[in-house]
């Protein structure tokens, strides 16, 4: 597995060498200055891009930053012009994102277009260009992509849906749908609760086996990296094609927006990711 020491950001300067357009140097200065986690792993394919928000380089007043939900305590404006910033700087249209109302279930929705997509906890798209997003705040973000197929999907696994193996189901629909072999599939799982700090209690601890669930005297902690990618790896997927970020939202304040840390005071981050068709947008 491509676990540590991969850091999401720093790594990248290793991976990417002196990229000449002045849009690639762009976003490259953005890695560094923390806006953006990319995908080391999904990096290394020009059909698609992947990024996602981080707290830094928002209008927001502090300590929302980078919000970019409209569902918190935020200024309307604020937010726009946050989604605005990131989409920009990911070098995606905004009016062209496919953006789940999500509601921790195992609903996965197929999309061709962009638009609001109501009770959806995954999005599944073949078409080039359209923006699949994940709100994101301790729940990992995970991304699948079939470059065989061309086909991504973008799954929203907090401890629910990580329960209704939501990642699994998304996975048999890219087969069943789009004739995706698991073995093909690439997949990201973002920075989200970590099992240092995600404690639960006994009545969520039970859902999981035993093997994701830490107890450190006496307190629960659920490992949601190593539940999503063990329904992977259970699917079929391959090893070497799963990436895992091993940063936890809750004990980076610097970097990241966490509900459970912040409680409602806490934003909200974005991971996108949309298929290209080597055109550029
Ligand atoms: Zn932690």
């Amino acid at each position: 597995m491509f676990t540590g020491p991969y850091d999401g950001m720093m790594r990248l300067d290793s991976l990417i060498p002196w990229e000449r357009t002045k849009r690639a140097y762009g976003a490259q200065q953005r890695v560094k200055d923390q806006m953006i986690i990319e995908s080391a792993l999904l990096k290394q394919y020009e059909s698609i891009r992947f990024g996602m928000s981080t707290r830094k380089g928002g209008v927001s007043p502090e300590p929302l930053g980078m919000n970019l939900s409209y569902r918190v305590h935020d200024d309307p404006a604020n937010v726009t012009e946050n989604r605005r910033l990131l989409f920009a700087w990911l070098g995606m249209r905004l009016d062209n994102a496919a953006i789940p109302v999500q509601c921790h279930s195992d609903h996965i929705e197929v999309v061709s277009g962009p638009g609001q997509y109501e009770n959806s906890d995954a999005l599944i798209t073949n078409t080039p260009h359209v923006s699949l997003v994940v709100n994101i705040a301790d729940c990992m973000a995970v991304v699948l992509f079939d470059p065989v197929h061309r086909v991504l999907a973008t799954v929203h696994a907090g401890w629910r849906g990580t329960a209704a193996s939501i990642v699994a189901k998304a996975v048999v629909s890219l087969r069943e749908r789009f004739g995706v072999s698991t073995s093909d599939v690439v997949a990201f799982l973002s920075p989200s609760a970590g099992p240092c700090c995600y404690e639960v209690g006994p009545e969520v601890a039970r859902v999981f086996s035993s093997v994701y669930v830490q107890d450190r005297a006496g307190r629960l902690y659920l490992d949601l990296k190593k539940a999503n990618t063990d329904q992977l790896l259970a699917g079929g997927a391959r090893e070497s094609n799963i990436e895992v970020s091993p940063q936890c939202t809750i004990c980076n304040p610097r970097l990241y927006h966490s509900y459970r840390r912040d409680g409602e005071r806490s934003g909200r981050m974005m991971a996108v990711a949309c298929l290209m068709d080597g055109e550029g947008v």
